[in-house]
């Protein structure tokens, strides 16, 4: 009996630890959960459609009305990717291509003509967590170009690639080549047109610089974005600006000019007038400024558009994200199409200057 008692109690200690240490690992396994779930709060993601002369004088309220309605689905498109659980890469590029297949934005669909009536995109995109990166340029025939410069990130040794042998690496990875007819609009060829008529009546040097026609040049689609376990990642993809000659090569392309990411500072997405983004080497200036200045993504955005770029004498603007989840739109144009979205779902759209 007294053996019996003995077993009894043996057993019931050894279930009882059993099931104690099956409760240990339950709470270690909510605690890791907890953990996990802190460092998603500030997950979000920026967008933006081109900066320039938008007034809203010279905008219908049916076309104020699509661009407000095409930003939202694109910003959305992302923000549910990110809410999922996907990663900063994967928002961005599939943002990029709502914005693309519209013709409302100067992106492969709405891309601007050259001066002798084609179409040549340019495109970036740059991982914040590795610092690997891709970019093309000057390709006529890729439906999606955000979508082959992420092809040259992942499965090339290069970062950029362009004109034919660009849209051979198209081919090869399976890309959707469309007709060069599919990036024809109207409005945009009318627009190159009208540059063209006037460019003549001035010396080819100082038309390019001409006030009055830079104006038509811009309009380019970008986007940034923080994924739930904290990296950070940029594109842009653009048609350049309208009656661009010799194979003329903007920002957009260009890592550290209209393109950077970096998990320690800040995503960066620029449009504008390429040429003073290059000689700024403006979104990487943004990164610099916070990795070595220590200075917030507001106060870095601000000195780089309002001050620094504005005194080389350049127009335009950026989308930014920072490792926080703390957003920048910053442009020193009459208006920038943008949007911005965070974890709980906020949602901001903006055309003209506040
Ligand atoms: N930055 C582009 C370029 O210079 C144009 C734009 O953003 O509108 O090619």
């Amino acid at each position: 009996m007294k053996n019996l008692l003995l077993l009894f109690s043996l057993i019931c200690f050894v279930s009882c630890n059993d099931a104690n240490q099956e409760k240990q690992k339950q709470n270690k396994s909510e605690s890791e959960k907890t953990t996990e779930n802190d460092s998603v709060q500030n997950f979000g993601i920026v967008i933006h459609g081109g900066a320039g002369t938008i007034l809203k004088e010279n905008i219908s309220d049916s076309l104020e009305q699509a661009y407000k309605d095409k930003l939202e689905e694109a910003i959305k498109t992302g923000h549910e990717i990110l809410a999922n659980g996907g990663t900063a890469i994967e928002a961005v590029q599939k943002t990029i291509n709502v914005m693309e297949d519209s013709p409302l934005f100067n992106s492969a669909k709405g891309a601007v003509f050259t001066n002798e009536g084609k179409n040549e995109l340019d495109a970036s995109i740059m991982d914040g967590k590795t610092l690997n990166a891709g970019a093309i340029a000057g390709v006529t025939n890729v439906k999606n170009p955000i979508n082959l410069a992420y092809e040259v990130m992942e499965n090339s040794e290069h970062v950029l690639l362009s004109g034919k042998g660009a849209e051979d690496f198209a081919k090869e990875q399976g890309l959707e080549i469309v007709d060069p007819e599919y990036f024809y609009t109207e409005n945009r060829f009318k627009a190159m047109e009208r540059a063209r008529e006037r460019e003549k009546q001035k010396s080819n040097k100082t038309a390019f610089y001409d006030p009055f026609i830079k104006d038509e040049k811009f309009g380019t689609v970008g986007c940034a974005a923080l994924d739930k376990n904290g990296n950070l990642a940029a594109g842009t993809s653009t048609g350049g600006m309208s009656n661009k000659k010799y194979n003329r090569i903007g920002d957009a392309p260009i890592i550290g000019a209209g393109t950077y990411a970096n998990n320690k500072t800040a995503a960066i997405s620029s449009t504008g007038w390429g040429e003073y983004f290059i000689r700024g080497v403006v979104a990487y200036d943004i990164s610099a400024m916070m990795e070595y200045k220590g200075v917030s993504l507001k106060e870095a955005t601000h000195e780089v558009i309002q001050n620094k770029l504005g005194e080389l004498g350049g127009t335009g603007g950026i989308i930014a994200i920072d490792h926080d989840g703390n957003v920048s739109m910053e442009f020193n144009t009459a208006g920038m199409y943008r949007a911005s979205m965070n974890s709980n779902g906020e949602m901001s759209i903006g055309i003209y200057k506040e």
